[in-house]
């Protein structure tokens, strides 16, 4: 006999005949001899139309007053599910987050989880009961109700399935598995039957709506399998696990954020101590902030772009505001009409050419890319929002994923190399470890350092669709291995600045390859590092904990040392900074992390 945590989401639990059939789905595990723990979300579309009303009465409604109101819509759907089992001759209870001893921070909207007192679950199901969980809520340390973000009742879930050791976490939807991108945008999506932790959690921060992100932290933590898969049929669906299906695939998934908004601050000092100076004041926000690129300016200075959510624009700029008035900038630009695109896959780090195809296929579509960064295991850009379905639509179709992959699979005898993971070493017995800490709290399992490589930056490149496709062909021809690009928006004369790492040894290849360019777009100059250190943090949480990498620049610019290029994924943060302040670096940011170090 095991234990199976269920999760209905929203459209799972819509009406009443909707409520009776996962509560009959919940009572056939129980009949099969398992302990069940089912966790619900609103009906339907109730938290949305929950959100509407509090604006209606008030257009900033305070974050406390949100969560009191918003936990109602699944307090709701719990009572209700377990009058269903009743109903069908079965014993229910249902359970409020503060019920269960889910105890959170007191970050009203988007708390965390730090514990769960796993007691009266258990003494529930010890009696027999199929216990009805709310999702999305808890209490923090006051007794007050918090909820967890936006699709939290997935992180409800999983995080339940760790507190109790459960041997199955099953999340019903109204897709049939996780796809290779959202089926709803593009119908030739296919459905994967296996993904990895590390790309799930990539797609799914990246926009792939289908599970919370944090959600996909707690699995990789605690090692919680999960079934992805339909409320409205028994077809199996996807796994979410720790080894990729094909580790050789470069790209496993696509998706979009069309609600990103870019801010730009204009004019910024290149000296230490700035980008902290203006990403603290976001992090002290909680707000999520992507695509940082910092783009080679005039006369020391330069400027910083990066992007938020749209929902975070208003919060962000008068952040950016006060920090531009501290440091000098002399301007600040935003644009609440564009949209990140990316793909993600754990063989791209591998393979050259990989960008390049992304960019071909964008430029196929004259569609302008006005930003991009990258990390190990994905590649964004940034697009008009106009431009975001066809661009989804021609990436997705470039990379094949509408077709199986021609990769072997995991386990394939004629597999030669070992499927590798960005995330440093294995987790191995972490669990035991992790007793008695914040459940959500931040593990950095790694600091490295990398001084391989060298950085080549091409200046004033004009800003318009097909000019980094034909970079990053050229560069591909070349046999050259590129591995962190950034593209800054707008530039020196309205043009721009793309960067981008290539093995020392490439270098010279790579010069020949930008100067030629340069001169064909004439171009403002060709720059260039001939050892630059890659300093790198890798772990669980680093994204949805929004100061990693502002204590990254604290613990920099304490040495006096400069960030050149960043980029961030949910499990790894790069920073390049000059070859010479890479053992210094290092040292800094082991003791900057030791309190979060495995
Ligand atoms: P629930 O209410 O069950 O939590 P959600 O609406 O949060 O459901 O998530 C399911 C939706 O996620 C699907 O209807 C689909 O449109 C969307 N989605 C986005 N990306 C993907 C993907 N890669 N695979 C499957 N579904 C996706
Ligand atoms: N009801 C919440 C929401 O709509 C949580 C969830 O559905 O996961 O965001
Ligand atoms: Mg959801």
């Amino acid at each position: 006999m095991g234990l199976i945590v269920q999760k209905f989401g929203g459209t799972s639990v819509a009406d009443s005949q909707k409520i009776l059939a996962a509560a009959r789905k919940a009572i056939r595990a129980q009949l099969e001899g398992h302990q069940v723990v089912t966790v619900v979300s609103a009906m339907g579309k109730n938290t949305d139309i929950l959100i509407d009303l509090a604006h209606e009465v008030n257009p900033r409604p305070p974050a406390r007053e949100m969560d009191m109101l918003l936990s109602t819509g699944e307090q709701v759907s719990v009572a209700l599910m377990a009058m269903a089992v009743d109903a069908l001759g079965y014993q229910a209870v249902s359970l409020t987050g503060a019920q269960m001893g889910i105890v959170t921070d007191d970050t009203h909207t988007k708390a965390r989880i730090r514990s769960i007192s796993t007691q009266r679950l258990r003494k529930a199901l010890d009696d027999g009961y199929v216990v009805i969980a709310a999702g999305f809520q808890g209490v923090d340390e006051q007794h007050d109700i918090t909820t967890l973000g936006r699709g939290g009742s997935d992180t409800t879930a999983v995080a339940l399935a760790a507190a109790l050791k459960a041997d199955q976490c099953e999340i019903y939807t109204d897709v049939d598995g996780v796809y290779t991108t959202d089926p709803r945008l593009v119908p030739a999506a296919r459905r994967v039957c296996r993904i990895s932790y590390d790309e799930m959690l990539e797609l799914a921060s990246l926009g792939a709506g289908v599970m919370h992100n944090r959600s996909i932290e707690f699995a990789k933590k605690y090692g919680v399998p999960i079934h992805v898969r339909s409320s409205l049929s028994d077809i199996e669906g996807t796994m979410i696990v720790a080894e990729p299906e094909f580790p050789d695939q470069p790209v496993c998934g696509a998706a979009v954020t069309p609600s990103e908004a870019r801010i730009t601050i204009v004019g910024v000092p290149d000296v230490p101590g700035t980008s902290l100076e203006i990403f603290a004041r976001l992090a002290d926000r909680k707000i999520t902030v992507d695509m940082i690129v910092q783009n080679v300016g005039d006369k020391g200075k330069s400027d910083i772009s990066f992007t938020v959510p749209c929902s975070e624009l208003e919060p962000a700029l008068q952040a950016v505001q006060e920090a531009a008035t501290i440091v000098g900038a002399s301007e600040i630009t935003h644009d609440d009409q564009v949209a990140k695109v990316s793909v993600v896959g754990l063989g791209m780090a591998r393979q050259v050419g990989v960008a390049n195809m992304m960019f071909s296929a964008l430029a196929r579509e004259e569609i302008n890319i006005q930003m991009i960064t990258t990390s190990e295991i994905k590649i964004s850009v940034l697009v008009d929002r106009q431009a975001a379905l066809p661009a989804l639509r021609a990436v997705h179709h470039v990379y094949d994923l509408d077709k199986e992959p021609h990769t072997l699979p995991d386990g394939h005898p004629d597999r030669t190399s070992s499927p590798t993971s960005p995330n440093g070493p294995d987790l191995g017995n972490l669990v035991e470890r992790l007793q008695g800490m914040d459940m959500e709290r931040l593990l950095i399992s790694d600091v490295e350092l990398d001084q391989s490589q060298a950085l080549v930056t091409i200046v004033g490149i004009p800003n318009r669709p097909g000019v980094a496709a034909r970079v990053f062909r050229d560069i591909a021809d070349a046999g050259i291995f590129v591995d962190m690009i950034v593209q800054g928006h707008k530039g020196y004369l309205g043009r721009i600045s793309l960067s981008f790492t290539v093995p020392q040894q490439q270098l010279p290849a790579a010069l020949d390859v930008a100067q030629r360019l340069a001169e064909f777009y004439d171009c403002h100059t060709v720059t260039h590092r001939q050892a630059v250190a890659k300093l790198s943090v890798s772990g669980i949480g680093l994204r949805s904990h929004t100061d990693v990498a502002i204590r990254m620049f604290r613990a920099l610019a304490r040495a006096h040392i400069n960030v050149d290029m960043i980029s961030t994924s949910e499990v790894r943060v790069n920073v390049v900074v000059d070859g010479q302040a890479g053992e210094v670096g290092l040292r800094q940011l082991r003791d900057a992390f030791q309190d979060s170090l495995l």
